[in-house]
């Protein structure tokens, strides 16, 4: 399942290839399940549209999209709070967004236009430079939709987040910390891998309420967060041209794990074996000598 460094690799990859290009047309699949807006919405949307920008809101992919719509306007299932009557300013927001979310095994490929549709595949926009967007999602977990501008997932970024605003998103919360990191509505995008890294990093044991972690504990916990998404980005951004080339393989090298999946393995700092816990019903990984 991609994580917030794999999408904000992605996110990258793809502003890097399809920016600045234009959506000529779209083929959407007979496939229900990964569309969240309906097929006609998602087509008229992008057909004649700019993409200006890709990026990424914590698991999600954000095209920004500029120009006249093709559709009277884009309606979302919350169309009441984009104001219908509100005049809507075009210099600072994009017309409208598509979101891509990749779920399990959902994938964005730039190619080249091919004969035959590769399996799996849910759309495909035709771009003006003459390649084309491909989303593919074999088990369609992933979710493809238009919103009208402005999208916000909720939580906060866990990349921007100040330390004054860390520290307040785990008061006076009984939950174990771990849980609290997954917690999306709180921190978006940090998954388990990362929080399990993150944890060992600032030495603090996945089941520790969060309320009863010190200040000094969160600023530490907050930098290893920053320092574990960074340095797995860091590594994808070598491989952005894998990641959406023609082929559609992927070329993430994966951070070097210093607990996640080593059950039993000597902690590279002090030698202890590694423990595992579930929590949650998700695995949980620690070191009993490092972390406290
Ligand atoms: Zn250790």
């Amino acid at each position: 399942m991609p994580e917030l460094p794999e999408v904000e690799t992605i996110a990258r990859g793809l502003d890097k290839h399809v920016s600045g290009d234009t959506v000529e047309s779209v083929w959407i699949g007979s496939k229900k399940q990964p569309l969240k807006s309906p097929a006609a919405v998602i087509a008229a949307t992008l057909e004649g549209k700019r993409i200006v920008r890709v990026h990424r809101a914590g698991k999600h992919i954000v095209f920004d999209l500029e120009g006249e719509s093709r559709a009277s306007q884009p309606t979302t299932k919350k169309g009441g709070r984009a104001a219908r009557g509100q005049t809507r300013q075009a210099a600072s927001l994009p017309t409208a967004q598509w979101i891509v979310h990749l779920g399990m095994t959902g994938r964005m490929v730039v190619s080249e236009p091919a004969a035959e549709i590769a399996k799996h595949t849910h759309l495909i926009a035709k771009l003006a430079s003459g390649r084309e967007l491909w989303f593919i999602d074999p088990r369609m977990f992933g979710k493809l939709s238009i919103h009208a501008g402005g999208f916000d997932p909720g939580g906060v970024e866990p990349l921007e987040v100040s330390e004054e605003a860390f520290v307040a998103l785990f008061r006076g919360r009984k939950t174990p910390i771990k849980s609290a990191l997954l917690n999306q509505k709180l921190l978006r995008g940090v998954g388990n891998i990362y929080a399990d890294e993150s944890l060992f990093r600032a030495g603090i044991r996945p089941r520790r309420r969060a309320a009863a972690i010190t200040r000094q504990q969160l600023g530490k916990l907050r930098s290893a967060v920053r320092e574990v998404l960074g340095e797995a980005i860091a590594l994808g951004g070598s491989s952005i041209s894998d990641y959406v080339g023609a082929d559609g393989e992927e070329g993430f090298f994966q951070l070097q794990h210093r607990v996640y999946g080593r059950e039993g393995e000597p902690c590279l700092v002090c030698g202890t074996a590694i423990r595992r816990i579930v929590l949650a019903g998700r695995s949980s990984h620690y070191c009993s000598k490092c972390q406290k």
